[in-house]
């Protein structure tokens, strides 16, 4: 059993609260560490040390600041695979996806390396006679960021470069249930030489997250999780005066259209749908077939598919999809396909009762696909966050279109069809902030921005990119003028 440290002011401190919770493999179900619930006085420390760090640190040049970035990116780098260990450890996902989860937090260092360019600011010569106009963005101290357990390594990296980067400094919250490729991270964030206070680890609950809404020296809280935490986090951080970017929980659906290659949109929804066992963000939970012709063959092409998904541990370089990360996951998801099946959702492949031999205690579930599923349905309804696909049947592109944009999310969607007219009309109508045309996990890169519509993102940020610069900064305009006529007098009327 290890025990997971808080980072304050560049030392690893160990907590003393009285609180504490166990790390699970989800593989085996066994408790492998304990992690600190901290105080609100901890919190106190760490935004302390955030606060003496933010004058030197938003003052140092971006071309310096960049460099310790520079050096970070290469650490990552190197340790890429070591870091995937750490989050398939504790997560349960396989260990090339874990891979991928690295790959694209190192794309966000690496957008943060560029932030010099960023920063430029604008410059307007003349606005008036003699008069030129100077758009700044300046940093705004120090900032927070609360993060998911899905994506361990690669949230908070959409967080605390940019942050950093622009000039802030950063508190972090991670998921209190994969926490150490945080802590791994951390010390190769140390080892590129960033100063002290610049970022601090805390861990812990709703305690912790509390202290992070209304402390006065936090300005910025960038949150990542279920809708209602994002909520949460959202209506109490900005009544606390704060900028909050609160993204939030998904139902994506992809639309199938007629013209659609069948083979290719099945192959799309098995990574979509069971990849990571479900648990994404932008995991597509509901096919919309347009047509009963489309569907039959959605359904055919898909349902050996799903019976012949591999699932193993992490440490399986066959499997293709691990476990999901709690107990309670576990039940969960379990209790959703009842519930489907009490609802009168056809349950073409049953994903309950699989046990792998010698993994008897880990947090397995099989890949379930429903079809013939109904809006008025709670597995429609909910996101589920596990590897069950749901079938729902459109009539027409319209109905599918209007379904879409009646639901209550709008993380992420995708549309398969050789028509370019439809795809066109699509991302013209859907009322969904992430579109895919014959991609099904449309996730921007690293120099674009991510973000929801609807209750999956509350506040007006998209983050990482160019919505991220714009986030962790505030506009400053000067308008200046250095007239040699001052000497002749002041001019009281207002210039025409
Ligand atoms: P979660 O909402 O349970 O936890 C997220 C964070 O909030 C954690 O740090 C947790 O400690 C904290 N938290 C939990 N309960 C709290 C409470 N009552 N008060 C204050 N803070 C609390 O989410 P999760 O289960 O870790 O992650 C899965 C969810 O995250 C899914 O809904 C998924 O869709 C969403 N997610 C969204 C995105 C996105 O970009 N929109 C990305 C990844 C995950």
């Amino acid at each position: 059993m290890y025990t997971i440290q808080n980072a304050i002011n560049g030392e690893l401190k160990q907590s003393n609260s009285s609180r504490s919770q166990n790390i699970f493999n989800p593989a085996t179900g066994e408790a492998i560490g304990t992690l600190p619930l901290s105080s609100r006085e901890e919190l106190d420390s760490a935004v302390a040390a955030a606060k003496a760090a933010a004058t030197d640190w938003g003052n140092t040049p971006p071309l310096k600041r960049a460099k310790f970035m520079f050096k970070f990116k290469q650490l990552l780098d190197e340790h890429a695979d070591d870091i995937a260990r750490e989050i398939s450890r504790e997560h349960g996902k396989t260990h090339d996806d874990a891979l991928g989860e690295v790959a694209r937090g190192i794309e966000v260092v690496d957008f943060a390396c560029g932030m010099p360019s960023m920063l430029k600011g604008e410059f307007s010569r003349n606005v008036g006679p003699s008069i030129d106009t100077i758009a700044d963005r300046q940093p705004l101290g120090v900032v927070a960021g609360i993060t998911p357990f899905n994506f361990p390594a690669m949230v908070p990296l959409w967080m605390y470069p940019v942050a950093i980067a622009c000039g802030n400094t950063f508190v972090l919250k991670p998921s209190e249930r994969d926490p150490s490729a945080v802590m791994f991270i951390y010390e190769l964030f140390k080892k590129a030489g960033f100063p002290d206070g610049v970022l601090n680890v805390v861990h812990g609950d709703k305690e912790c997250v509390d202290a992070i809404l209304e402390h006065p020296d936090i300005k910025a809280v960038s949150f990542v999780g279920s809708t209602p935490i994002a909520e949460y986090v959202y209506s109490t951080g900005t009544k606390h005066g704060k900028r909050v970017q609160a993204l939030g929980g998904a139902k994506n659906h992809m639309v199938v259209m007629p013209d659609a290659d069948i083979k290719k949109a099945a192959d799309a929804l098995m990574g979509a749908g069971y990849g990571s066992a479900g648990e994404r963000c932008m995991a597509i939970s509901v096919a919309v077939p347009v047509g009963d012709k489309t569907a039959d063959a959605l359904v055919a092409e898909l349902k050996p598919r799903i019976e012949s998904l591999k699932i193993g541990p992490s440490t399986d370089s066959d499997a293709d999809m691990g476990p999901v990360v709690t107990k309670d996951a576990q039940q969960r998801i379990l209790g959703y396909m009842d519930k489907g099946v009490e609802e009168g959702a056809e349950l073409v492949v049953d994903g309950r009762g699989f046990s792998l031999q010698g993994y008897e205690d880990g947090y397995f579930v099989g890949g379930a696909l429903f079809d013939k599923v109904t809006t008025d349905m709670s597995i429609y309804k909910d996101e589920i966050f596990g590897p069950v696909l749901s079938v729902v049947r459109a009539q027409s592109y319209h109905e599918a279109v209007d379904m879409i944009n009646v639901h209550e999310y709008g993380n992420g969607t995708a549309i398969f069809t050789r028509d370019g007219d439809t795809a066109r009309d699509f991302c013209d109508r859907i009322e969904v902030g992430m579109v895919g045309v014959n991609v099904p996990i449309p996730v921007p890169v690293a120099y674009h921005s991510f973000g929801g519509w609807k209750r999956s993102l509350f506040g007006d940020h998209d983050i990482y990119g160019a919505e991220g610069v714009r986030f962790y900064t505030r506009l400053k305009t000067i308008t200046q003028r250095w007239p040699d006529g001052i000497k002749d007098g002041a001019v009281f009327t207002f210039p025409s």
